[in-house]
């Protein structure tokens, strides 16, 4: 393994997803729902490979009836138009969307500023494109709306310097579910443009948010047009993360260099997949409505539930998870915690450590997935109340 790799070793995903399958564990850890999305999204896909539409390479860019639903999409949540030939690019899950907008974006040498706790493919990315990551933290903050993970403006713009080329957001966030605000993104577009910075936003959980929340996309701010590349994923948004099919949204060059990245990573991404998402983008407002309350009840059921068993619970505005302390519980290591739980309690959860380069900073905080069946959630909670 070269040098520029050997730091990252196994994902903490599957370490934890294997940790749950050999010990029997309820599985909070990798964040993928346990059921599948609509019914008639998966007779799409069925109907595409019978008929078979996209069983040989697809075009490059994706098929266009999926680049056309997409930018219908944005155009209809959002009020924001891309050119489906010129300013779309669909790509294997965001996770590729991630690394061919960084590797066709970032020389070797150049800063990119992602928010700490940060998803874990990012830093890997940023590693693999030759750039160095700058973190800025997230800080525990409690106020009137409860306990949050906030973003410090000042410590955004001081980390900018001379060899910042880019800035990587994560709206909403995984894993604090912090969801940034109008006034929060207003100032990281008036950074970006002052500095003259690219952005690229993640917003995979953009339908996953809570209570008063509201997801704005960064490109609808002044000036981030075209500067923005914009990230969808089908797996979060339609509950098939196996698929792999996601987005890239973005200005026609940038979205011609990320294609130059990604004809020579995946080439393509599979075929009758696309067909089948290009109709799901089209489902009606009421499926996404109904998505956002299903989780809604979820959350509010694994977040009363881990109060009760104990933990300090930060209830997410946005995503599929929340976020704990676990000092209430007399703990102080994440790490050490979710190693054990299996066997103390029988459920798998994810250490925050692993998201953070200042590993201390992320040390007493735990993410669980509440993207599982109420059944499951219960029994977990049940489990964990025997921690206590
Ligand atoms: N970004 C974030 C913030 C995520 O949580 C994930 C995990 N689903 C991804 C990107 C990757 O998405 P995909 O499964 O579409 O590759
Ligand atoms: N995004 C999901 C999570 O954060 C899982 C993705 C993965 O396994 N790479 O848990």
């Amino acid at each position: 393994l070269n040098r520029r790799l050997a730091e990252f070793g196994t994902t903490i995903f599957a370490e934890m997803s294997a940790l749950a399958l050999r010990t029997g564990s309820i599985n909070l850890g990798q964040g993928f729902p346990d059921t599948d999305g609509p019914e008639e999204v998966r007779e799409a896909a069925v109907r595409a490979l019978r008929e078979g539409r996209g069983n040989q390479y697809p075009p490059g860019p994706g098929i266009p009836e999926l680049r056309t639903a997409i930018a219908a999409h944005q155009e209809r949540r959002y009020g924001l138009s891309y050119d489906p030939d010129t300013e779309v690019l669909v790509t294997a899950g965001a996770t590729e969307a991630i690394a061919a907008a960084l590797l066709a974006l970032l020389e070797p040498g150049d800063e990119v500023i992602a928010f700490e706790p940060y998803y874990d493919s990012y830093a890997a990315c940023i590693a693999m494109a030759g750039g160095t990551r700058v973190p800025v933290t997230l800080r525990p903050h409690v106020d009137e709306g409860g306990a949050s993970f906030r973003l410090d403006l000042d410590e955004l713009r001081a980390a900018v310097t001379d060899r910042t080329r880019l800035l990587l957001i994560n709206t909403p966030h995984n894993p604090t579910g912090t969801v940034l605000t109008r006034a929060e993104l207003a100032a990281i577009a008036e950074l970006a443009v002052e500095r003259d910075l690219l952005v690229v936003t993640d917003e995979v959980y953009e339908h996953l948010v809570f209570d008063d929340a509201e997801h704005l996309p960064l490109a609808g701010f002044p000036g981030m047009r075209e500067r923005t590349v914009t990230i969808g994923s089908a797996g979060k948004s339609f509950s098939f993360t196996g698929w792999k099919v996601g987005w890239i949204t973005a200005a026609p060059g940038l979205v011609a260099a990320a294609r130059s990245a990604k004809q020579f990573l995946t080439y393509v991404s599979s075929g009758p997949f696309q067909y089948a998402v290009a109709e799901a983008l089209a489902l009606p407002d009421s499926y996404f409505t109904a998505f956002r309350a299903d989780m809604l009840a979820k959350r509010d059921l694994l977040a009363a539930g881990l109060a009760e068993a104990g933990f300090g619970v930060f209830k997410p505005a946005g995503t599929y998870f929340i976020t704990t302390d676990i000092r209430p519980l007399g703990e102080r290591d994440g790490f050490a915690f979710c190693r054990a739980l299996p066997e103390r309690a029988g459920v798998v959860a994810i250490p925050n450590a692993v998201f953070y380069d200042h590993r201390e900073a992320g040390a007493p905080f735990v993410r669980f997935a509440f993207c599982k069946q109420a059944e499951v959630l219960q029994e977990a909670v049940k489990r964990l109340k025997s921690l206590a």
